[in-house]
């Protein structure tokens, strides 16, 4: 294994700096976590087209369908950096999961209507796959869509959508067999969000952010021209996007950014009375973080790695998605332990609070991050048994 990273990826470092400098209101810090409200929509729809402009939101894409070819080397490289300086815009359901899909298993009217504007930044994509019944046992999803003419008809729920209230495509996967094995009778659907009979409903997390919403399908028509891939094979096409982007490494970059702004804010309070820093057991804890945060990094470089050198990485990809989101986690407890009190200061005044409040919103929004994309027991099964080979 080679960690040398060569001058190519130190280039694209300082493109991304270089872009954030240019293309973002200075100084930039970024959002909060989520994007909230309409100013923030705004800037992000606009930095969403001038990554599609760089080429950076199919970086990895093939050059066949406008993407920059990049290895999965680049791509963690370009992620990772995006991460640290807190770009926003980045439409994670379009051009890291759907549109990799539609390019395997799309028609090729799919492919000429829905993978150009993803590629230049103009469509949000949300993800409808969970439901209340549904979550790690995906396969049980009971949301239906019956045929009738050329088209199907779908009613159901979906739940903890993320961005469907702004969402302008749905990629969904909907129960279209209902006698067959549970795997088999599932299909991949392709939905306008305006289609009459879709009722999205907020939900606020525990941060008070409104990222996900549940959706109600009330007879929603949809072409059968829209099935992505093939009827009744829609959980293998769904399948296709875990090829795509495995690391877990905007969540680490993520993570080190906060500590690092943790640790030059809490170096500022030296001298104070009271400062955190003055006690060796604070100095003890943000050494280990960073310890942690170093691990981090090499788990997601080594998936990297691994697909770049066409190794499926399975287990590795679960232990680096582990360790990540529960990195934030434990960042979040151990900052808000060391700064106290004033850590508090998020909801009441953001500009007062250390490191703008970022740390109580870390300590509450890292909860959903071990739930979301696989929780952290489902990871811990996938490395049991095919990591270790352990018995089911
Ligand atoms: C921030 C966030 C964003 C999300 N965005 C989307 C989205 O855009 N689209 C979408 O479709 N979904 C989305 N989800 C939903 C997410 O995929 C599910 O929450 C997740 O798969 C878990 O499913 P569940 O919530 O139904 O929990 P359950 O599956 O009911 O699990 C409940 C508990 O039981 C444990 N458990 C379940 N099965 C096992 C098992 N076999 N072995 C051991 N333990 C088990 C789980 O680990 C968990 O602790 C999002 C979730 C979050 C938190």
């Amino acid at each position: 294994m080679d960690f040398m990273f060569g001058p190519e990826h130190d280039n694209l470092r300082q493109e991304v700096r270089d872009f954030v400098k240019k293309e973002l209101p200075q100084p930039w810090d970024g959002f909060m976590g989520e994007v909230d409200g309409p100013e923030e929509l705004a800037l992000d729809k606009l930095v969403r087209k001038k990554l599609g402009r760089k080429g950076w939101l199919t970086f990895a894409w093939p050059k066949e369908y406008g993407g920059g070819g990049a290895d999965h080397i680049m791509q963690m490289v370009l992620n990772e950096e995006l991460s640290y300086n807190r770009v926003p815009g980045k439409d994670g359901s379009g051009n890291a999961f759907i549109g990799p899909c539609i390019i395997v298993h799309g028609s090729e009217e799919q492919k000429k209507v829905h993978v150009p504007p993803i590629a230049r930044g103009e469509v949000v994509w949300c993800q409808g796959f969970s439901e209340p019944n549904a979550g790690s046992d995906l396969a049980s999803l009971q949301t239906a869509a019956v045929k009738d003419g050329d088209d199907y008809v779908i009613n159901g729920t979906k739940i903890w959508t993320t961005f469907a209230h702004y969402g302008d495509w749905m990629h969904l996967l909907c129960r279209t067999d209902p006698n067959a094995e549970k795997h088999k009778g599932i299909t991949y659907f392709l939905l306008d969000m305006k289609t009459p009979g879709i009722t999205v409903k907020p939900l606020l997390n525990v941060a008070d952010g409104h990222i996900f919403n549940q959706c109600f399908f009330d007879n929603v028509r949809v072409p059968a021209k829209n099935i992505l891939g093939q009827l009744n094979r829609g959980w293998y096409a769904a399948a296709t996007a875990l090829d795509f982007e495995r690391s877990s490494v905007a969540s680490s970059s993520g993570a080190r950014r906060l500590l690092d702004d943790s640790i030059t804010y809490l170096k500022s309070q030296t001298g104070t009375a009271h400062a955190p820093l003055d006690k060796p057991m604070a100095r003890y804890k943000l050494a280990d973080l960073v310890v942690q945060s170093e691990a981090g990094k090499v788990l997601n470089y080594r998936v990297g790695w691994m697909q770049r050198t066409g190794k499926a990485p399975n287990a590795e990809a679960s232990i680096a998605k582990v360790f990540s989101t529960e990195l934030n986690q434990r960042l979040g407890r151990t900052l808000m332990e060391i700064i106290g009190l004033k850590g508090l200061h998020y909801h009441k005044d953001r500009k007062r609070a250390p490191v703008l409040g970022r740390i109580e919103h870390q300590f509450l929004h890292s909860i959903a991050s071990t739930i979301g994309s696989g929780t952290s027991e489902i990871q811990r099964n996938v490395i049991a048994w095919r990591g270790l080979g352990l018995p089911r």
